[in-house]
């Protein structure tokens, strides 16, 4: 395990999420799958980024000056990669994303604040001029299908690019 891999699990272990306070009384259940959950938040990126990479595929990551901070972004396609937890973003019919019985409103309006901040970065990234992808945790762990998928997309966004960059001269 890694150092943030332990910071993550001993956040989880008080029933704490990165950016908001607990309900008081957490469910033992909950805070099971919270860490399960939390301990693996730091592979997907990884994973992402090393099938990046052994594509050929050029990215820096975490641009700080982009709406919502994407976690990889691969400048010359203006292609911004987000690498988002089942759960925290619900991804819509997965079972990963399955939200909590119990305390249904403190997760309802805090799933809620994630999807419309995504939504906001979406579309302030792509009033810029950028295309965003999506890239789900549970993708990450079927890693040839997603390097195709990855692969599918950003091929045709470079052809579509070097089209433009020919029509413009
Ligand atoms: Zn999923």
């Amino acid at each position: 395990m890694d150092e943030r891999s332990r910071t993550y699990g001993s956040i989880s272990s008080t029933g704490m999420s990165a950016d908001g306070a607990a309900p008081r009384a957490v469910d033992p259940e909950i805070s099971r799958r919270m860490r399960r959950i939390q301990a693996k938040n730091t592979s997907p990126e990884v994973t992402t980024r090393r099938i990046l990479h052994s594509s050929g595929f050029r990215f820096r990551l975490h641009r700080r000056d982009l709406p919502g901070t994407p976690d990889i972004v691969l400048p010359r396609l203006r292609v911004a990669v987000f690498v988002n937890g089942c759960f925290w973003h619900q991804h819509s019919g997965c079972r990963l994303a399955r939200p909590p019985k119990a305390n249904p409103g403190y997760w309802v309006p805090k799933f809620q604040r994630i999807a419309a901040r995504d939504r906001t970065a979406a579309d302030r990234l792509e009033s810029l001029g950028w295309h965003v992808l999506v890239v789900w945790e549970c993708e990450t762990r079927r890693p040839d299908q997603l390097s195709a998928r990855l692969s599918r997309c950003l091929y045709a966004l470079s052809k579509e690019r070097s089209r433009k960059d020919r029509g413009q001269q």
